[in-house]
C-alpha cells in the first residue's frame, strides 16, 4: 500500500511537470487554445511523446517492449491520477488495445521486439482486416487467400468495413491458408504493410457523413512469412482472442469511456447523464425544478441507474478477473449491454432535442445539435462493430451459459 501511495505521489509530480496546459480538461476561468488549433496539435504531439517515453501509453506492458511495466493496481492509480488532472491517455488505438495484447500473449520474442515499441510510440497505425463482403458474422467463411512462396505469402482477395485503413500503416489480417480444411481450421493471422504493392484502399462514406470505413483490395500482395502470428492454419483462435480484447474496449462506451470503473469514472458517468438532462432542458422546459416531460425524466433516470449498475458490474468483473489473464467470453456480455446502452443514451437525447436533432447543416442548427446528430448516427454502428448484438447473444448462450448449439 505504501509503495502504491508513493507511486501516486511520483505520478502526480510527473503529471504536473509534463502534461501541457492544452492537454488538461478546460477548467472554469481557464482560457486554452481550442481543440484542433495549431497550439493544441503541437502540445498533443508533445504529450504523446512524453507519455510514450514513460511507457504510459501501454502502462502494463513490460518495459522490454516500451511499456511502463506497471501492476494492475498501479495502472488503476495511473487512470485515477490522469482523470484527476483532466488528462487524456494519448495514443490509444487498435494497436494498444487489440493487436498489442495478442502479440504479448502469442507472438514470438522477435515479433514482440519488432512490433510492440512502435505501438507504444504510435509510430505505426494498425487496421483490422477481418470482415469481407461475404463474411461478417460468419467470419470463418472468409475467402482472402494467402499462398506460401519461398519466405513470403502472396495474398489475394479483399476486406470491407476496414476502419481507418486509409490512415493506417499496417494491417493485421485473417487469410485462408488451407482452402481444403474445415473453415475454422484453414485460417492464419498475418501482418503486412499497407503500402505494399498490390494494396488498393477505397474509402466508403458513412451515414454520419464521415468516411472512416474502407474496402481494401489485395492483388498479389507479398507478406513476410515471419509476420505470421502463431501457427499456420491456427489463426482462428488468435482471431477470437483479439475479438475478446476488442469487445472489452468497445463495451467501455456504455460506461461513458474505456477501462474499469474508478471513482473518477463514476463521476464522469453521472456528469454525462446530468449532461442529457441539462441538454434536454432548453428543448423540454422546466416544471417545479424538474424537466417538464415526466416520461423523458423517467427514461433519463432509468438510463442513469442502468449505467451505474453496468459500471459497477464491469468493475466487479474486472476485479474477479484479476487472477485470470486478460478478458474472457464475458467480454460479449459487456459488449452487448454497453453498446445497447450507448445507443439508448443517444436515442433519449434525440427525443429530447426533437427536430433540432435531425439537422445536417445550416443556420437553423447550433453546433452542439449538429454534433449530436452525427454522434447519434455513429452510435448505431456500436452494436455491429466487433460482432453484432445477435452474435454476442450466440457467444453468451454457447460459451458463457453452456447451452447446446
Ligand atoms: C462502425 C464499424 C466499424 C467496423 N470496423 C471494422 C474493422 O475495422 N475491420 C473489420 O474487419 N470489420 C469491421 N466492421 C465490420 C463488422 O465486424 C461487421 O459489420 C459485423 O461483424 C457484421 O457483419 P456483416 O456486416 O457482414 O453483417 P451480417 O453478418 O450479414 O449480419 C446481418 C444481420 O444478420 C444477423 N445475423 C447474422 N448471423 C446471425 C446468427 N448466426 N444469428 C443471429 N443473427 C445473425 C446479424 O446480427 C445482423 O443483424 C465494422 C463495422 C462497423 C459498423
Amino acid at each position: 500500500m505504501e509503495s502504491l501511495e508513493s507511486f501516486r505521489q511520483e505520478l502526480r509530480s510527473w503529471l504536473t511537470e509534463n502534461c501541457p496546459p492544452t492537454q488538461r480538461r478546460l477548467r472554469e476561468g481557464e482560457i486554452q487554445p481550442p481543440w484542433g488549433s495549431p497550439a493544441f496539435e503541437e502540445e498533443a504531439k508533445l504529450w504523446l511523446e512524453r507519455c510514450a517515453n514513460a511507457g504510459y501509453t501501454c502502462p502494463t506492458w513490460p518495459t522490454a517492449y516500451g511499456g511502463a511495466g506497471l501492476s494492475k493496481e498501479q495502472e488503476k492509480v495511473l487512470k485515477q491520477e490522469f482523470a484527476a488532472m483532466g488528462a487524456q491517455l494519448p495514443g490509444q488505438s487498435f494497436g494498444t488495445h487489440m493487436l498489442g495484447p495478442v502479440l504479448l500473449e502469442l507472438g514470438t520474442e522477435e515479433q514482440k521486439q519488432r512490433f510492440l515499441p512502435d505501438i507504444v510510440h504510435s509510430r505505426v497505425v494498425w487496421a483490422q482486416g477481418y470482415s469481407e463482403p461475404g463474411s461478417g458474422s460468419d467470419l470463418a467463411s472468409l475467402q482472402t487467400r494467402a499462398v506460401r512462396d519461398g519466405d513470403e505469402y502472396v495474398i489475394n482477395g479483399s476486406k470491407i468495413w476496414t476502419t481507418g485503413a486509409n490512415r493506417a500503416d499496417w494491417m493485421f489480417c485473417l487469410v485462408r491458408t488451407d482452402p481444403d480444411a474445415p473453415k475454422h481450421d484453414g485460417i492464419s493471422f498475418i501482418l503486412f504493410d499497407l503500402k505494399s504493392p498490390g494494396v488498393t484502399i477505397s474509402p466508403i462514406e458513412l451515414i454520419s457523413g464521415a468516411s472512416e470505413f474502407c474496402q481494401v483490395f489485395f492483388e498479389d500482395v507479398r507478406a513476410k512469412a515471419d509476420n505470421l502470428i502463431g501457427e499456420k492454419n491456427k489463426g482462428w483462435s488468435i482471431a477470437k482472442r483479439l475479438l475478446q480484447y476488442e469487445r472489452t474496449m468497445i463495451s467501455g462506451m456504455g460506461a461513458g469511456g474505456g477501462g474499469s470503473a474508478s471513482g473518477g469514472k463514476k463521476k464522469r458517468v453521472a456528469k454525462r447523464l446530468r449532461g442529457i438532462a441539462d441538454a434536454a432542458l432548453p428543448y423540454v422546459g422546466e416544471r417545479d425544478g424538474k424537466l417538464a416531460d415526466g416520461a423523458l425524466r423517467d427514461q433519463i433516470t432509468q438510463c442513469e441507474m442502468d449505467t451505474l449498475c453496468f459500471t459497477l458490474t464491469m468493475k466487479r468483473s474486472g476485479e474477479e478477473a484479476k487472477a485470470q489473464k486478460g478478458p474472457s467470453h464475458t467480454a460479449s456480455m459487456f459488449k452487448l449491454y454497453g453498446t445497447e446502452l450507448n445507443k439508448r443514451r443517444n436515442e433519449i437525447l434525440t427525443t429530447a432535442l426533437g427536430t433540432q436533432a435531425l439537422g445536417w447543416e445550416g443556420e437553423g442548427f447550433q453546433k452542439n445539435e449538429l454534433d449530436h446528430t452525427r454522434a447519434w448516427l455513429r452510435s448505431k454502428g456500436n452494436s455491429i462493430e466487433g460482432g453484432t448484438s445477435e452474435v454476442q447473444l450466440n457467444v453468451i448462450a454457447k460459451r458463457v451459459l453452456g447451452l447446446p448449439d
